[in-house]
């Protein structure tokens, strides 16, 4: 009975639209028959890198354990000379948390890490750890830094030496932590594999560690270092994609990853990427890539096998970047097209970019219309492509992101954080270093 007089009832509204120019004009994606097969932008890793540890193409490297439910196991250290912990344990484990809802909602509830401790001891009530017996100075480790010191060999070190009866090998990544202030305020990512020289293995006592990764309690940039350890991604930074990734950014808790990083982690479908080989025009619509739906999230023009140009929606715009999986790690294998740090949002705004013609049609929260005009075609036989042009000069060697120095050991929370609500942490020259921002209702921790 009420279907039948619905049915009634929408019959008028339906003429009013049909005979409006409103329907005339009605934006129409293409179709994803009138695109390239999903699969051929799958853009490949070039040979001589194909069986590395980490990557920015495809295939996606061998990794032990499965990534939808990984497992990393924490496993406290100190040397002779480590001073008591100086961070709240709790504090620590806020941190662990934010990491695992992190990727909760960047995988769009599909990876969701759990973190263990070692067993807990019964004489100090917290968990066991590896007590080095020697001093810090005789690792000459000042702090960590890999181009001057052997921070692998130190990883290799603690892991040898850790209880066989924590089965270090069964974890899909390991934390090494330790509260100890000259270990810096960093940390570092290392991945085993088979084929690895055997020199460079990671062995605990049970068999290989998969990936581990060197930190001090607390240190947010542990997000980071498992975006490289669990998913394998290489170094972006933030020269390369401004305020964009995790990759890039990796002091931050909270920059979201690129649509290009969430489909080599197999969180977005095929069907959520558009792909595009000829000339010609097309149009699209991307929803937010942060948003949990089943819409297309990525346009990803093929350029040649080992290079491509990506489109996704963000913060109520477009963004473009380059993606060339020949350039190595921490020189750019990513570059954002920058906008002034903002995303293109204006309805009529033409973008040209890299042989793209892009003319947005309407940009808002929830996702973005556009067309697109490509102008040069897939090459399967070009030679590796030289990098779209990067907005701001390209440094020639591989940069590592600045590292600021703390002393842990008299840092104080609670202090008012300059600008932001929230807590914060301090250092001895009343230098705020982490800020808690709260805002659109998520908790974001931020170095300012
Ligand atoms: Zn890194």
């Amino acid at each position: 009975m009420r279907r039948a007089l619905a049915g009634l009832l929408l019959l008028p509204l339906s003429l009013t639209f049909s005979s409006s120019t409103q329907a005339a004009t009605r934006f129409e994606p293409s179709k994803a028959t009138q695109l390239a097969p999903t699969a051929n932008c799958r853009i490949t890793n070039p040979q001589e890198i194909a069986d590395r540890p980490n990557s920015i193409g495809f295939p996606r490297p061998q990794v032990f354990g499965n990534l939808k439910n990984p497992k990393i196991l924490v496993v406290p250290y100190s040397f002779a000379d480590t001073t008591s912990p100086i961070l709240p344990v709790a504090y620590a484990n806020s941190i662990l948390k934010m990491v695992s809802q992190y990727y909760d909602a960047q995988s769009y509830g599909q990876s969701h890490l759990t973190f263990l401790t070692t067993p807990i001891d019964p004489v100090s009530k917290l968990p066991a750890q590896i007590k080095l017996g020697t001093y810090a100075k005789d690792f000459n480790y000042k702090y960590v830094d890999e181009n001057t010191n052997d921070a692998r060999g130190f990883v290799i070190k603690l892991a040898a030496l850790a209880d066989p009866s924590w089965h270090l090998e069964n974890y899909e990544s390991v934390i090494f932590q330790t509260s100890d202030s000259r270990m810096a305020y960093t940390g570092i990512a290392f991945t085993s594999q088979k084929s690895q020289m055997e020199q460079d293995k990671i062995l605990a006592p049970g068999g290989m560690v998969e990936s581990a990764v060197l930190s001090v309690i607390g240190d947010p940039v542990v997000n980071h270092e498992l975006g490289h350890a669990l998913f394998r991604f290489l170094d972006l930074y933030t020269n390369f994609t401004s305020k964009y990734d995790l990759m890039g950014d990796g002091y931050n808790l909270d920059p979201n990853l690129f649509a290009w990083h969430r489909w080599l982690a197999g969180w977005l479908k095929d069907s959520q990427v558009r792909c595009i080989e000829s000339t010609g025009t097309t149009s699209h619509h991307l929803s937010s890539v942060n948003a949990k739906d089943s819409d297309a999230k990525m346009v990803l023009v093929h350029r040649s096998k080992t290079s491509g140009v990506a489109i996704e929606q963000r913060d109520g715009g477009l963004i473009l970047y380059s993606i060339d999986t020949t350039i190595p790690t921490g020189r750019g294998p990513i570059r954002v097209y920058d906008n002034k740090r903002n995303p293109f949002s204006k309805a009529n705004a033409k973008i040209q970019y890299s042989g793209l013609d892009i003319t947005i049609k309407n940009c808002n929260k929830i996702g973005c219309d556009f067309t697109l005009a490509n102008q040069q075609p897939y090459d399967a036989s070009a030679p590796v492509a030289a990098p779209a042009p990067a907005p701001s000069a390209a440094p020639t060697s591989a940069p590592e992101p600045p590292r600021p120095t703390l002393d842990l050991s008299t840092v104080a929370m609670g202090q008012p954080c300059n600008g932001f609500a929230g807590i914060t942490a301090v250092n001895p020259k009343n230098e705020t270093f982490l800020c808690k921002v709260e805002s659109d209702g998520n908790t974001h921790w931020v170095l300012p």
